[in-house]
């Protein structure tokens, strides 16, 4: 009995293990009778055997033959999850090479940067790096921009970098110009104020100044200081504003006039009104900080100018006059911009006060600078001053008292550059 039913057993084994086997033979022979009624080649049949999982094949049968599909998986940029997508965009007859770029996650984040030009695509895909988001934004720039840099004779596609170092200073600036000025400035580019402009003044300074650093030349001629004091006059230039630069080399147009504003409970005199509130918040601050400023000699007009300067030429001769007082028309004080506090005497050493210790801290937040520091003589004109201060406006008062810069080099490089105009 016992064998009897073993041998039953294995009867009802291999009817079903050949069931099995006729359905799976029948089903392979289904898909691809199937497949091949749907428009595919043996061929192509065996290849998407290979390639797709049965629900895949299912779709591939559900649709028109496809034979790009093909194409596709076989892509490097081939993303198995985007499969129906695939095929939904190559039944509505969009070309595979197309199809594969819409899927490819760098070139989504290439398409999705505002400065992506579908033109440049190819260029693009051939200076692709490593896919990454920042890649992409490397890459669009590196097209876009070596494509107008190298419309330049000069161009020297080495020398990219330090194109783009130059660009980032004046974005404004014509590409085939920064080419060519990246070509002819040499070392004067690693320098941070220097000018375009006047390259060729810096090349005669140095030739005639060979011990200078380049940092050096940089700044004697920003600052026109290569050049004798009270040469090569030019009227400021007004519409600077708050801005406008007078001094040895820079003078106030003939008819300069300005609307003036008393200081009366301040101290002496008058300023311009804006530099007038300024002055009279700056002593009500101080007052409350427990330190006394007041005018001592604020505007001064042309006429008056002309007699003091007068008075220091007869009294010691021009050049200590030079020195110690401005020509007419190159004074500050004509501006309406500028006061002297407390004291105008070296002898009262207002540097060693609070007053002036004050006044370092906290000036340009009412819109003064230190107009003539201490050892700046030689680009400023003027021995240190510690009492003399200029109106320039809270937002430019706050970068030179910070930077350290005078305002001479900060005028050259921030105001009056040209490549800022
Ligand atoms: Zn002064």
């Amino acid at each position: 009995m016992k064998k009897k039913r073993t041998g039953l057993t294995a009867a009802i084994i291999i009817i079903v293990l050949a069931l099995i086997g006729g359905g799976a033979y029948w089903y392979t022979s289904r898909t691809e009778f199937k497949l091949g009624r749907a428009g595919y080649s043996k061929e192509q049949i065996e290849t998407i055997k290979s390639l797709f999982s049965e629900g895949e094949q299912t779709a591939l049968i559900n649709s028109p033959a496809q034979p790009d599909i093909i194409t596709i998986a076989k892509s490097e940029r081939y993303q198995k999850e985007h499969f129906e997508d695939y095929l939904k965009d190559l039944i509505s007859g969009k070309k595979a090479q197309d199809i594969l770029l819409d899927y490819d996650p760098w070139v989504i984040t290439l398409r999705a940067d505002e400065c992506y030009k579908p033109e440049y695509l190819d260029l693009y895909l051939a200076n692709r790096q490593d896919g990454t988001a920042e890649d992409a934004k490397y890459t669009i720039n590196y097209v876009n921009m070596s494509l107008l840099y190298s419309e330049a004779s000069e161009y020297d596609e080495a020398r990219f970098e330090e194109y783009e170092a130059y660009r980032a200073k004046f974005p404004d600036l014509d590409p085939k110009e920064i080419v060519h000025r990246v070509n002819v400035s040499g070392e004067y580019l690693k320098e941070d104020y220097f000018i375009y402009a006047y390259l060729d003044r810096y090349e005669a300074y140095k030739e005639k100044n060979p011990d200078k650093t380049l940092a050096e030349v940089v700044q004697a001629v920003n600052t026109n200081i290569d050049r004798p004091y009270y040469t090569d006059i030019v009227t400021t230039d007004m519409s600077k504003g708050y801005q406008i630069m007078v001094n040895k080399y820079y003078k106030l147009p003939e008819d300069y006039s300005t609307k003036l504003e008393s200081l009366s409970g301040y101290g002496n005199g008058y300023l311009e009104p804006t530099a007038a509130a300024a002055f009279k918040k700056m002593v009500e601050a101080g007052r409350e900080a427990g330190v006394s400023l007041r005018s001592l000699s604020p505007y001064r007009s042309h006429s008056m100018q002309i007699w003091q300067y007068q008075v220091w030429v007869d009294a010691h001769g021009q050049e200590m006059a030079d020195r110690e007082s401005a020509r007419p028309g190159h004074s500050e004080h004509e501006t309406g911009y500028t006061l002297d506090i407390n004291t105008a005497v070296e002898e009262s050493h207002f540097e060693r006060t609070k007053e002036y210790a004050w006044l370092m801290e906290n000036c340009w937040k009412y819109g003064f600078i230190l107009r003539y520091p201490e050892n700046m003589e030689f680009i400023t004109g003027y021995v240190f001053e510690p009492w003399h201060y200029r109106y320039v406006g809270p937002e430019h008062a706050e970068k030179i008292m910070k930077s350290g810069l005078t305002f001479e080099e900060y005028y050259a490089y921030y105001i009056n550059n040209p490549d800022y105009q």
